[in-house]
């Protein structure tokens, strides 16, 4: 039997591009994310809502075009 097949397993830190340190246990050193659960538009929910918010008026300016075409037929 190997004793030696397991990495090393190191405490180290994951730096996300928002500023975000997560402290884990990793076999990998510095490890750099470009997002993380802090700054992810499905995390935040922020930008999320905005982008819905888009898709609802562009729906009702259609709806209100809609309405009027039917209106004046
Ligand atoms: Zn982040």
């Amino acid at each position: 039997m190997k004793n030696d097949i397991h990495p090393e397993y190191f405490q180290t830190t994951i730096k996300c591009a928002c500023g975000n340190v997560v402290e884990v246990g990793s076999t990998k050193k510095d490890i750099r994310v470009e997002i993380c659960s802090k700054c992810h538009p499905f995390f935040t929910g922020k930008q999320k809502l905005i982008d819905t918010a888009g898709r609802i008026e562009r729906f009702r300016r259609k709806y209100e075009k809609y309405q009027k075409s039917q209106s004046n037929a």
